[in-house]
């Protein structure tokens, strides 16, 4: 059985919040909070697929929550639905207009409370099965193009901010075309695969990041690591892929390789992000040029980036 949706109750009243869970809990996974504050954690760290919550609550209430999940990036995008008695319509439209997606009033009635949350909990779960398509190379498994380019200018900015070294690398499987031609498309993707795979296994900390650029070329996002221990790095992922030992065309080398290029820099505000990915694939051009199955990196600043 595939693990059940969490839903978080946020209900000053526990004779409320108990209704409401009793109305769910054969369901759902129910966590309550009695407080604006608690409701705020909950919301933040365990990952809930609908909030209920009540609008009038001592400190803060019901709307000042609301705004508060909407401003923060991990629970902007969990639907809420407001819990109003019939004495406080007016609120309901108030809170619609803040983004709730819907109320349920109080006094309860269980078959229209489960109607509302399961139409909500199913959106919910549809838009995320999108959006982590549309992030998601579904060949690989390692995030796309586009995934990177939402990704990218947040990692150059953070760098920037925190004066941190961030190095950029790009990766192209070297004769590969070679490799298509004699032993077919299939085949060919199947090795894509296992060279995502063994960059993936290797920048697998979470400020590391590498995506699909497209077809047989690969992008990755290093951040904080010197010049040579981010070379190094990339040295083991070429090291690695050549071990695969993956029998290459005639002709195009004894295992299928990589070719990588880097650069690594401490930017700075007004610097563009372009030119040094840029220079990244430049350094993977030297690098086929100079013979393919290896890592050559910017020598640019290198001398300041030393450990
Ligand atoms: P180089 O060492 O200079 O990179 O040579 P190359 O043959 O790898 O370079 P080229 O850019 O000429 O060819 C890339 C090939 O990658 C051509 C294309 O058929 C293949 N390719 C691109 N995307 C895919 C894919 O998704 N699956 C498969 N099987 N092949 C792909
Ligand atoms: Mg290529
Ligand atoms: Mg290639």
């Amino acid at each position: 059985m595939g693990s059940r949706e969490k839903i978080l109750i946020i209900d000053d009243s526990s004779v409320q919040a108990d209704m409401l869970r009793m109305i769910l809990e054969s369901d759902y996974d129910i966590t309550v909070a009695h407080t604006a504050g608690a409701g705020l954690h909950h919301a933040k760290v365990g990952n809930f697929s609908l909030v209920l919550l009540d609008v009038i609550m001592p400190g803060m209430d019901g709307f000042g929550l609301l705004c508060k999940l909407q401003e923060e990036v991990v629970t902007k995008h969990i639907p809420v639905i407001l819990i109003t008695s019939l004495r406080d319509a007016e609120y309901e439209e108030r809170g619609l207009v803040l983004g709730a997606v819907d109320y349920i009033t109080k006094p309860y009635q269980p078959p229209i409370v489960r109607a509302r949350v399961n139409t909500h909990v199913k959106l919910y779960r549809y838009r995320s099965q999108l959006e982590h398509q549309s992030m998601v190379d579904p060949m690989t498994g390692l995030p796309n193009r586009r995934s990177y380019d939402l990704t990218c200018h947040g990692k150059w900015q953070e760098a920037i901010r925190f004066r941190q070294p961030i190095s950029l690398c790009m990766f192209d499987i070297d004769r590969f075309k070679a490799y298509n031609d004699t032993f077919g498309h299939p085949a060919g993707d199947a090795v894509i695969c296992s060279v995502a795979q063994m960059a993936a296994t290797h920048l697998r900390r979470s400020t590391d990041f590498v995506a699909r650029y497209g077809g047989e070329e690969f992008v990755a996002i290093v951040m904080g690591n010197s010049a040579k221990s981010a070379a190094n790095q990339l040295k083991q992922i070429c090291k690695a892929v050549e071990n695969l030992h993956i029998p290459h065309a005639p002709k195009a080398g004894q295992w299928v390789t990589v070719s990588i290029g880097g650069v690594t820099v401490v930017p700075e505000m007004g610097d563009s992000y372009d030119t040094y990915l840029k220079i990244a694939d430049t350094m993977l051009y030297d690098a086929k040029r100079f013979g393919r199955n290896q890592v050559v990196w910017s020598t640019t600043h290198m001398e300041e980036l030393e450990d």
